[in-house]
């Protein structure tokens, strides 16, 4: 086995292989970029390494800084994962030229399938049925309008060289060829520095089904069955599946034998992905082999039981594979989904931000979430938008199905737009639930998907009243324990009142909707007069930072962020923002500024602004607490001196306790 292992890759993927690697005692090497010093990967691994500035080329695609660091840090071997470098011939080589093991195929395995012509070509020959097409080297226009009849249009024009669907485009008839040829030529020329062309048929409905292929270097070949991602957005996957749903046992069994095939043909070490189209009546085409690790490989883990980083490292190293195919079984159902920065409602356009809420559903036999990032990290613009995926796993499809609506209600995110919602949207239709999937799946159903913004529900905007409430009666719990009489009746809010503060509505913003919400005190908490009818609520803030709510007896928990005026708020797996409109109840809200010594609720303390000893001013800020999302400012309740900061940064607290003594007396 390795006894070292530099990992060439970012994010989830970079984690999943240290994982491994660490489980067998292999000895973890993370490259990073500049943007990514402070990323997760570098803490799953056992030692880090910056490989340049944060622009892919520059950084995780400079293979020579890669092997460099490689060589410097005395690491065996490179996994390049996937994207990136993991199907670059010329990286291969230069790896083994570095006297470094390559955990991947052969330099000729991955050029033999890197051009899609030239792939077909030898699939032809291994008998792999092939999309009818034309991929011949003749570049002259009559030559291709000629083959585009013989195929029938729509055809499709895709670049050889093409990968992530970049420079595809459907052609359906014989006046558009032309352009369509142009305009690809010069995509592909731009994005893959190669402008060669072919033309297949275009299948109006197809499923994409792929199988996954193993060998090593001894002459073994074995398939680990198939997997459906026909789900996908801008000809690329977002939920995958394993078995494919409904595919008749002929056609899965035939179509797994041409994986195998076509390893065969070719000579395949490793791990590899050979991917068709499947056509309604069953007919099955090839696409192309990807010579690498796939994203959705840990469906194909679920249902068979192996770990196939594990079988990588294995091959790498000279093992034989550990079963034949006879060995290799299937159970269950296993799905996947992809949670990426993107907006499905704006074509899918990649988004960045930073992560102010990341909750995931928690791992179990039936759940695994392979992330890439934590709460509080940013996604950025340079690299791809996927950072995370949620994968489910049981003894078959609906129960499976069941597990993915439940881990998607327990995910929450805030402050980056994902495509989330869209995930839920596909796991919760009929269609799908149906097993009946195809590459349109997401176009067909757009309306379904992707719902135009509905008002919130009255639920909704009670949670909200109470939380913007709960900050309210924090500040005089705040103000309550920094005045000389914290009992005195004056400080609470709830109840018999001074300003009339308990009946104070709260106004929010809904979109364009305005909505204000009666509160008037009733025990043990309020009634809240909301656009449907009243409700009697009351709620708490538990110690995950929830609210928890209680709604004419209805008990509800919501994870709820604030930035500035706006409020999101995560309740029964979905998402809602609002904006608290009234700028009197926002300042009445939990952003606490009145002079209190005490933890207003638990938190985390993220800034210490004075030091034992210090003079200050009525009024200046001493520390920062950051709670229920938000920061909460205490400050010095009259000029005077500190006399002990009893907390650092970090530190976790409780409710109450004194955080800085102040005042008189001696310094500590
Ligand atoms: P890339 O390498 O860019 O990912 P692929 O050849 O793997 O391109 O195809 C990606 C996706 O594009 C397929 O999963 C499918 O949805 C669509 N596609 C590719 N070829 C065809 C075709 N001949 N007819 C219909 N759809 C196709």
């Amino acid at each position: 086995m390795l006894e070292s292992l530099l990992i060439a890759n970012r994010g989830e993927i970079a984690c999943r292989i240290a994982r491994t690697s660490r489980r067998l005692g292999i000895r973890t090497i993370a490259v990073y970029s500049q943007a990514d010093r402070e990323a997760l990967h570098l803490a799953s691994a056992d030692q880090a390494v910056c490989i340049g500035p944060a622009p892919a080329r520059e950084s995780y695609l400079n293979g020579a800084a890669i092997i460099r660091a490689a060589r410097a840090i005395g690491a065996a071997a490179i996994h390049p994962g996937y994207g990136f470098l993991s199907e670059n011939a010329d990286f291969a080589e230069a790896c083994l030229a570095a006297g470094l093991v390559f955990v991947g195929p052969p330099p000729a395995a991955i050029r033999a399938m890197g051009s899609k012509s030239a792939s077909k070509d030898i699939m032809r020959q291994a008998g792999v049925p092939l999309v009818p097409g034309y991929h011949g080297d003749d570049r002259s226009m009559a030559v291709w309008a000629e083959a585009a009849d013989a195929i029938g249009y729509p055809v499709l024009v895709k670049a050889s060289a093409g990968g992530g669907g970049r420079g595809m485009r459907i052609v359906d008839r014989p006046e558009a060829l032309g352009r369509a040829v142009e305009g690809a030529r010069r995509e592909a020329m731009a994005a893959f520095a190669d402008d060669s062309l072919l033309l297949e048929k275009y299948l109006p409905r197809p499923r994409h089904v792929e199988a996954q292929v193993f060998a090593d270097s001894h002459g073994n070949v074995v398939h680990l069955f198939e997997r459906d991602c026909s789900i996908q957005r801008r000809h690329q996957k977002i939920v995958e599946e394993a078995p494919a749903p409904g595919l008749a046992p002929r056609t899965r069994q035939a179509l797994v034998e041409a994986g195998v095939a076509a390893a065969r043909a070719i000579g395949y070490v490793g791990a590899g992905t050979v991917e068709f189209l499947v056509d309604p009546a069953g007919a099955f085409y090839f696409i192309e082999m990807n010579t690498r690790l796939q994203v959705e490989h840990p469906v194909t883990e679920f249902i068979t039981g192996r770990d196939l980083v594990e079988w990588q490292l294995r091959v790498a190293s000279g093992e034989r594979l550990p079963v034949d195919q006879a060995g290799l079984t299937q159970t269950g159902h296993a799905i996947e989904v992809r949670l990426c920065a993107e907006d499905p409602a704006r074509k899918f356009l990649p988004q960045t931000g930073v992560l102010r809420h990341l909750r995931y559903p928690e791992a179990s036999t039936h759940v695994r979430v392979d992330s890439g990032v934590r709460q509080g990290d940013a996604i950025g613009m340079h690299y791809d938008p996927m950072f995370a995926k949620l994968i489910v796993w049981d003894h078959d499809r609906p129960a499976a199905l069941r597990r993915l609506r439940r881990a998607l209600a327990d995910t929450q995110i805030a402050g980056v737009v994902t495509n989330l919602g869209i995930l839920q949207a596909i796991a919760g239709h009929p269609a799908f639930a149906a097993g009946d999937v195809h590459t349109h799946f997401i176009e067909q159903h757009t309306t379904d998907l992707i719902p135009t913004a509905s008002p919130a529900p009255d639920r909704v905007l009670a949670l909200a009243t109470l939380y913007l409430l709960a900050g309210r009666s924090a500040a005089a719990r705040v103000q309550a324990a920094a005045s000389p009489d914290p009992y005195s009746p004056w400080h609470d809010v709830g109840g018999w009142r001074v300003n009339d503060r308990g009946r104070d509505p709260i106004h929010l913003l809904d979109g364009a909707r305005r909505v204000d919400v009666g509160v008037a005190y009733e025990a043990p908490g309020y009634r809240l007069t909301l656009p449907e009818g009243d409700v009697v609520a009351s709620a708490e803030i538990d110690r995950n930072g929830d609210l928890v709510a209680d709604l004419d007896g209805v008990r509800l928990t919501a994870a709820i962020v604030s930035d500035g005026a706006e409020l999101v708020l995560m309740v029964d797996g979905a998402s809602h923002r609002l904006t608290v409109h009234d700028p009197m109840a926002a300042a009445a809200g939990p952003e606490v500024d009145s002079g209190a010594l005490t933890a207003p609720m638990p938190g985390k303390i993220v800034k210490v602004l004075v030091k034992a000893g210090d003079e200050v001013k009525r009024g200046a800020p001493l520390i920062v607490l950051e709670a229920m999302k938000m920061e909460h400012t205490i400050n010095a309740p009259a000029d005077g001196r500190v006399r002990l900061v009893a907390f650092a940064v970090g530190d976790v607290v409780e409710e109450g306790v004194e955080l800085v003594a102040f005042g008189d007396g001696e310094a500590a």
